[in-house]
């Protein structure tokens, strides 16, 4: 089936997408779905009007109508009657036709994680408050000193005496011991929540509703874990030595306060590498804009749109955002010419192409991304690029020299951040599901344990303190983190496949993707087009010939 827009039309005849007639059932769901889109489509455009004016202006009212719309939304897909219609209908067996069944399965996933009792809901939403309020109060002390997250940061980055910076991180783990019994009050009521919906628990549910399933991610994470563990101890090792002399302690005596921040999840700045010099004469929305019209994506609409630059009230990150799946999409940056607003810009626009050249003529319900991991790996795949040397050298006029002595260091630097970020995630993905498999095990244990098998950072002796609890995301983005490295790989399997099969090189090594017109149609065509007509899985393995697998992402940043 590849013309949606004929496939549309027979449905609206009461014809399945092959030319014959809808059953009952069939005809039921059809009837459904156009109420129900009627209904949502214009309050999530409503939603997300709100949401931009929000965090572009920081105007209260805009916050305001911003909660209520999305309590609205929420209660309309809580409905128990029409949950208990889309259940049915799922186990009927009888919606047959894709087109309808990928929207069934759509629809069910998001009524089903609305199905939370109220009076559960209400706990469950004013717990999680609570906590983000106690984390954003909350500063650590040294010497009985307050100190901020940032001084913090400042110290793990730049001091070598270890006495101090062993006190920086003990600063950095006291909101674990101030919030981790209400968190853990917090998962059992959310595992309370999946029970009563048939769940093992609410890891489990969360990624039921998301189309991922436990042994899948086990078997991916298991996969990345061997193919990375003998080159990532050698890397480690060479950090260590290099940590070790500048501390002036032996290898072998580094804990966890030795690493730059809290978690051991960036890399440590010994690779010392200033990509902003190269950037700080241009202008990062232009050579943006130049590179995504070179591949034949072009982004001028989404930038007329965008709000791209500081200003008073604004919110300071960096997001995009799809209005209408009609083509209003828009991003949101505070850009300066450095890397970092380079990578940023490139990042957003990676989620900007993917809404924009979505394919109009399928149906509202499935005009989206496959999946946040998808939407996520494309943006990875291009924010990539701006510490890309072959990149750096098309887009900036580099001298071969130039691009040589980025190559020197950035090849090392790259491997190293993906390497740690790699383990790091692993640990995150692990202690989630042990957390909400059995919230009353030993969890400092068990969080130490995992950080010694991952990251290959010793425990400090004798620590009983909650550490696990200080990381914000437990609360806030539950069973979600897995999400970002399964991404990454993505990035990586598509840039294989676009290299080998599509510019048909047998290497990356001068590919920078500037002009190359073939990559961005093998997008849009592929990934794009394909939208939400399949599960993430099956769309990955239609573009690039077999399902995620971590292996390309170690081809590229494991040689
Ligand atoms: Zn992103």
């Amino acid at each position: 089936m590849r013309n949606w827009y004929v496939a549309i039309g027979l449905l609206a005849m009461g014809l399945t997408t092959q030319g014959y007639a809808l059953n009952e059932k069939e005809t039921q769901l059809k009837d459904f779905i156009a109420a129900h889109v009627e209904k949502i489509k214009p309050m999530e455009k409503q939603q997300n009007l709100a949401w931009w004016e929000a965090y572009t202006t920081g105007n209260p009212n805009a916050y305001d109508r911003l909660s209520e719309l999305t309590l609205q939304l929420r209660r309309l897909r809580s409905d128990a009657n029409e949950f208990a219609f889309l259940k049915n209908l799922k186990a009927s067996g009888q919606v047959k036709d894709p087109l309808l069944a990928r929207q069934l399965v759509v629809l069910y996933n998001s009524y089903l994680e609305n199905q939370i009792e109220p009076e559960l809901l209400r706990q469950i939403v004013e717990l999680g408050t609570q906590i983000e309020k106690n984390f954003g109060s909350f500063r650590g002390s040294i010497d009985g000193k307050k100190v901020t997250d940032n001084e913090i940061k400042d110290i793990l980055k730049s001091e070598t005496d270890s006495a101090k910076r062993e006190q920086a991180w003990l600063a950095s783990k006291q909101v674990g011991g101030a919030v981790a019994s209400d968190l853990v009050r917090l998962v059992k009521l959310r595992n309370q929540a999946a029970q009563k919906l048939g769940f093992d628990n609410y890891h489990t549910m969360s990624l039921a509703t998301a189309e991922q399933d436990v042994k899948d991610l086990d078997k991916i994470f298991n996969e990345l874990y061997e193919l990375t563990n003998k080159p990532f101890a050698k890397l480690k090792g060479e950090l260590d030595g290099m940590l070790a002399r500048k501390y002036g302690v032996a290898p072998k005596e580094l804990m966890p306060w030795h690493y730059h921040d809290p978690f051991f999840q960036e890399t440590p700045m010994v690779y010392s590498l200033d990509l902003d010099v190269y950037y700080k004469d241009k202008d990062v929305r232009k050579l943006a804009e130049g590179f995504y019209a070179g591949i034949g994506l072009p982004v001028d609409a989404i930038l007329a749109n965008s709000d791209l630059y500081e200003k008073e009230g604004k919110n300071p990150h960096a997001f995009c955002t799809d209005i209408d799946r009609e083509g209003d999409v828009r991003i949101l940056c505070n850009l300066k010419n450095d890397e970092y607003w380079m990578e940023t810009i490139l990042h957003e626009l990676g989620h900007g192409v993917y809404d924009k050249y979505l394919d109009y003529d399928t149906p509202y319900l499935l005009r989206t991304p496959a999946h946040t991991l998808t939407t996520e790996g494309m943006a990875m795949f291009f924010g990539r690029l701006s510490r890309n040397p072959v990149w750096m050298q098309e887009t900036l006029g580099l001298s071969k020299a130039q691009r040589a002595e980025i190559e020197r260091v950035s090849g090392k630097y790259m491997q190293l951040k993906q390497l740690i970020f790699a383990r790091w995630d692993m640990v995150m993905y692990y202690f989630e599901k042990g957390l909400y498999a059995n919230p009353d095990q030993d969890l400092t244990k068990l969080w130490w344990d995992l950080v010694e098998k991952y990251q290959m950072v010793r425990r400090p002796p004798n620590r009983t303190n909650p550490d696990w609890a200080a990381k914000i995301h437990f609360s806030t983005s539950p069973c979600y983190y897995h999400n970002y490295m399964l991404g990454e790989m993505f990035a990586s399997q598509l840039h294989h496949t676009v290299v080998q099969k599509v510019l048909g090189l047998k290497s990356d090594k001068n590919v920078s993707y500037v002009n190359q017109k073939e990559a961005g149609d093998f997008l849009r065509d592929k990934v794009f087009h394909a939208g939400g007509l399949y599960s993430w899985n099956r769309m990955i393995e239609l573009a690039t010939g077999e399902p995620l697998t971590a292996k390309y992402f170690v081809d590229q940043f494991v040689k």
